[in-house]
């Protein structure tokens, strides 16, 4: 019986959870891992939750791959060497062990030159299609990871396997193919979806590199009809239970206008799937001792504490010094989902209504020219500057100078800009789709639109500059954003009473 269905109070509530999850083991299995490597959300994700999980009891541990930019800059212990066969050959992989900083949990990290630890974090990253070289590497990595941690091995014997995105799609499959007994003893495998659009498109032949049967599969057999293997297809209809970052989300990939072709296949496995809101680290995101910002801040003096970050980054910037002119901040990767597109549009008519606009982001090389030229436009000097690059400390003064914080994405499956952003009191400006509609209410915690459009966009802004303009409205906003509760807290207890449940399954 889950908890919260018997009557208990709280705190016997939570001892309980505590008893109940304190024999887990579960493995999270993911491409990133903040502090360690980060590129998207996913790396918060996988670099906070295990320290909520922890807390609760849960012994969750973290597996990602030993790029080549990690081992270069560090030189993390050697535990074991195991020999993996990928393409006929055996390779040699080491596991590596560190502990996510502040922390007890161990991430292990996967080590073998001609797969895993060449070239960059990835090969490709502004591209939606991955290359030959990412899709085996991945395909390499699921595979070294159930070498490595599946069955009675002495380094970490999980419960459960919490796979992330297509990187670890396969994983559920190769378990079974390597594992061919009775199905009931095979490992317990969870599924999240932090994107659905990134798929993993494969040719056939990994299977032979994998030594995986295609054939003996109804669900390979199906998926390669059409000469290629989706790894995201395989994580949905092989693992135990599927989860995506936020409820909305879980919704709207069930519709065939963001399922990404896999809509029906979702839907038809809506019993195994649940949506569970990402979280964000409040050790990491505090204005009140952000080391990175240049006066610090709490609910008391968030207002003299933002004039101070914003002064002194508008000079930093070579924007017009002037405390009373709104600053919208936008922190993004540089990617179609995030409707850059009605940024770039709406503009000039933005920054000459009053505003101006910071935006940090790196990624698909059209649109980093589109913000780059934005930089010499004579009628923007002064009002907008483009940071066309990936830095955690300009991040961390862009949410603090912030006054409002723009995110008009296509489609968001959680989002934690608008989290952090809240946290900093800067008050956020989404379209309201995935996780910017579970986590911002239209004029209480920020503004909402629903029509992808630049004058939905503008309009949006519009009303928040209104209550701008009066200072005792836009402070209580403020305030209400600062007091919204993101922690991991409620959301690891979701996702333990979900391990909970895929083990009696
Ligand atoms: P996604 O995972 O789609 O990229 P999220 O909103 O879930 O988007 O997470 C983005 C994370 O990456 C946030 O922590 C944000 O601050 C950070 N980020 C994005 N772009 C940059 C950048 N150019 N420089 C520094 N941090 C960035």
């Amino acid at each position: 019986m889950d908890a919260s269905t018997i009557n208990l109070p709280t705190a016997c509530k939570n001892n309980y959870l505590y008893i109940q999850s304190s024999n887990m083991k579960v493995l999270l299995i993911a491409s990133e891992c903040a502090p360690l490597v980060k590129v998207g959300g996913i790396a918060d994700v996988i670099g906070s939750l295990p320290l909520a999980l922890e807390s609760i009891g849960v012994d969750a541990r973290i597996v990602i791959p030993y790029y080549k930019p990690l081992l270069d800059a560090v030189n993390f212990k050697l535990i074991k060497t195991f020999l993996v066969n990928f393409a006929g050959i055996d390779e040699n992989v080491s596991v590596h062990e560190t502990k996510l900083s502040n922390s007890n949990v161990t991430v292990y990290l996967l080590k073998n030159d001609k797969y895993i630890s060449n070239g960059g974090i990835y090969f490709s990253p502004q591209h939606m299609a991955s290359p030959d070289e990412e899709l085996d590497r991945f395909a390499f990595f699921s595979k070294a990871v159930c070498r490595i941690f599946s069955y009675n091995n002495d380094i970490f014997n999980a419960d459960i396997f919490h796979c992330n995105d297509w990187h670890t799609g396969l994983i559920p499959q190769l378990l079974q193919s390597m594992h061919n007994y009775n199905k009931s003893q095979i490992l317990k495998t969870i599924f999240t979806i932090h994107n659905l659009a990134y798929q993993g498109f494969t040719k056939t032949d990994i299977a032979q590199k994998l030594d995986i049967n295609i054939n003996s599969d109804q669900s390979l057999k199906w998926d390669a009809t059409d000469d290629n293997l989706d790894m995201v297809l395989q994580g949905i209809v092989g693992a135990d239970y599927i989860t995506t970052v936020s409820e909305k989300y879980a919704e709207e990939i069930q519709t065939s206008e963001f399922g990404e072709g896999l809509h029906e296949i979702l839907e038809s496995r809506k019993n195994r799937l649940k949506g569970i809101l990402n979280g964000i680290s409040y050790e990491v995101f505090d204005p009140s001792k952000d080391p990175y910002i240049k006066a610090n801040y709490t609910h008391g003096d968030v207002i003299s504490g933002k004039q101070k970050n914003k002064l002194s980054l508008q000079k930093e910037l070579g924007l017009t010094i002037n405390q009373n002119t709104p600053l919208i901040g936008i922190i993004t990767r540089l990617a179609s989902q995030k409707g850059l597109n009605l940024v770039s549009d709406s503009l000039e008519n933005i920054c000459e209504s009053g505003h101006q606009v910071v935006l940090l982001g790196n990624g698909d090389p059209l649109l980093e020219e589109i913000f780059k030229q934005a930089n010499y436009k004579p009628s923007l000097k002064g009002k907008f500057k483009g940071l066309i690059q990936f830095s955690e400390k300009m991040a961390r003064k862009i949410y603090a100078s912030s006054d409002m914080f723009l995110i008009p994405s296509k489609y968001e499956p959680c989002g934690l800009t608008q989290m952090i952003a809240m946290k900093y009191g800067t008050v956020p400006i989404v379209r309201a789709t995935g996780g910017l509609f579970d986590t911002v209410s239209d004029k209480e915690t920020g503004f909402s639109f629903i029509e992808f459009s630049s004058n939905a966009l503008l309009n949006s802004i519009m009303r928040a500059s209104e209550l701008y303009k009066n200072k005792g409205n836009w402070n209580k906003m403020v305030q209400k954003c600062m007091s919204q509760d993101f922690s991991w807290t409620q959301s690891a207890k979701k996702y333990a009473s979900l391990y909970q449940k895929v083990l009696n399954l």
